[in-house]
C-alpha cells in the first residue's frame, strides 16, 4: 500500500481501540454447536420488548418506506408530557451515545478538554478522542466517581464533563447532595453530562432526578435511554433532557433523521407500558439479591450495584475466567478495558439465566482452582 491509512486517521482517532461489545449469541452458538446460550453481557431488559411496543412497532412496519419525522414531534411531546419539561429541551439520538456524541461534538475541539473518571463508560472517552480533544480520567474512589477531585480537575480548557449516576460498568451512584455540591462548584461554562441511562431501576431515596436539578443548573444534559429499563437496546432510541439553548445547538448538528421511524413509535408505547416497567425493574432487583447471595457464599466480592448490572471480583485475573464461562454457553463481560482485570460484569437476567450463570461460575472457579493446586 501506498499510504499507512492508519498514520493518516487523526490522531485521537489513532489511539483508540475499537469499543468492545458481549460476543453476540448467534456468534458463539457457530463456534459452540449449542443453542441454549445465556447472554449476561449488555445490560439488556432479559423480559423482552413491552409488548405495546412491540404492536407498535408492527403497525408502523406498512410506514417504513417513509423518513421519520426529523423532530420526532409526538415522541418528544410523550416525553414532556411526562418528565414535565418542554419539547424543546428534548434532543432524540439513535440511542443516547448519539446524544453523548453530538455533546462532544458541539463543546469540545482539539484544543478543550473533558473530564470523567477512571472505570466510567467507555464511550466518554471514545467521543473526546474522535474530535482529538484532550481527556481527563480522574481516579476513582472506592471504584466510584470523586467528584470533588474531578471538580479539581476542571481548568480553562475543559468544556464538558461527564458523570454517569449510576456509572457503567461500577453500578457505583452518587447522592442528590452529592452531585449538588459538585455542580456548585463546576463554572457555567462547562458543560456537565449527567448520564441516567439506569436511573429507573435506582431504588434509594437520595437518588437525584436530574430532570428536577436542570432548574438550577443551565450547564446541565441529563442522557436517558430506551435500551434499559424500557427493553429497547435493538432499535436504538434515547433523548437529552438540557436548556433549550443546548438543545438548539445540539439539533444543528444532529444527523436529520437520526431517530428512526419505528424506533419512536416504540418508545412512545413504551413510555405508557408502566406494567411492563415495573416487571422489570422487580425481576430486577430479585436477581441482583439472589446474585449478590450467591457471591456471598461462593466467597467473591463484588461492587454494590444500583444498576441492572453487578461487577464481581473473580479472585484472578478474569480473561480465563470469563474464556471458560463462554464454553459453558454463558457470556458475560470482561471489564480489562476498564481497568478491572479481576472483575466480570453481569447482567441481571431472568432467575434461569441468573442461576445457570451461577451454575457455571462455580463449576469454571472450581476447575481453575483445581488446576491451579
Ligand atoms: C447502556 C448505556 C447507555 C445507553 O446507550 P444507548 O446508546 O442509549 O443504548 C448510556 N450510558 C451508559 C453509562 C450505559 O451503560
Amino acid at each position: 500500500m501506498a499510504c499507512d491509512y492508519i498514520e493518516l486517521a487523526n490522531k485521537g482517532v489513532q489511539g483508540l481501540q475499537p469499543y468492545q461489545p458481549g460476543k453476540p449469541v448467534e456468534e458463539l452458538e457457530r463456534e459452540l454447536g449449542i443453542t441454549d446460550i445465556v447472554k449476561l453481557a449488555s445490560n439488556e431488559n432479559p423480559l423482552g420488548p413491552s409488548p405495546q411496543a412491540l404492536a407498535a412497532i408492527q403497525a408502523v412496519l406498512p410506514e417504513l418506506t417513509r423518513y421519520p419525522d426529523g423532530n420526532g414531534f409526538r415522541l418528544k411531546a410523550a416525553l414532556a408530557d411526562k418528565l414535565g419539561v418542554e419539547a424543546a429541551q428534548i434532543t432524540l439520538g439513535n440511542g443516547s451515545n448519539d446524544v453523548l456524541e453530538m455533546i462532544a461534538r458541539s463543546y469540545l475541539t482539539a484544543h478543550s478538554a473533558s473530564v470523567y473518571s477512571q472505570h466510567a463508560f467507555a464511550v466518554y472517552p471514545i467521543v473526546t478522542q474522535a474530535i482529538g480533544a484532550q481527556h481527563i480520567a480522574v481516579p476513582a474512589k472506592d471504584w466510584g466517581h470523586d467528584l470533588d477531585a474531578m471538580a479539581e480537575a476542571i481548568t480553562d480548557k475543559t468544556r464538558v464533563v461527564f458523570v454517569a449516576n449510576p456509572n457503567n460498568p461500577t453500578g457505583t451512584w452518587l447522592t442528590e447532595s452529592e452531585v449538588r455540591t459538585f455542580l456548585n462548584k463546576v463554572p457555567p461554562r462547562v458543560i456537565v453530562v449527567l448520564d441516567e441511562a439506569y436511573t429507573e431501576y435506582v431504588d434509594k431515596t437520595d437518588f437525584p432526578d436530574g430532570i428536577a436539578l436542570l432548574k438550577d443548573y443551565p450547564n446541565l444534559v441529563v442522557t436517558r435511554t430506551f435500551s434499559k429499563a424500557y427493553g429497547l437496546a435493538g432499535l436504538r432510541i434515547g433523548y437529552s433532557v438540557s436548556n433549550p439553548e443546548v438543545a438548539d445547538i445540539l439539533n444543528r448538528i444532529r444527523q436529520p433523521f437520526n431517530a428512526n421511524l419505528a424506533a419512536q413509535e416504540a418508545a412512545i408505547a413504551a413510555l405508557s407500558d408502566e406494567d411492563y416497567l415495573k416487571r422489570s425493574v422487580a425481576v430486577n432487583a430479585e436477581g441482583m439479591a439472589y446474585l449478590e447471595g450467591e457471591f456471598n457464599r461462593l466467597g467473591l466480592g463484588f461492587i454494590p450495584s444500583v444498576g441492572n448490572f453487578i461487577s464481581v471480583d473473580v479472585g484472578q485475573p478474569a480473561g480465563p475466567v470469563d474464556g471458560a464461562l463462554l464454553r459453558e454457553g454463558v457470556i458475560v463481560r470482561s471489564v480489562a478495558p476498564y481497568q478491572m482485570p479481576d472483575h466480570l460484569r453481569v447482567s441481571i437476567g431472568t432467575m434461569d439465566e441468573n442461576r445457570r450463570f451461577i451454575e457455571a461460575l462455580e463449576k469454571v472457579l472450581g476447575a481453575l482452582s483445581g488446576e491451579q493446586s
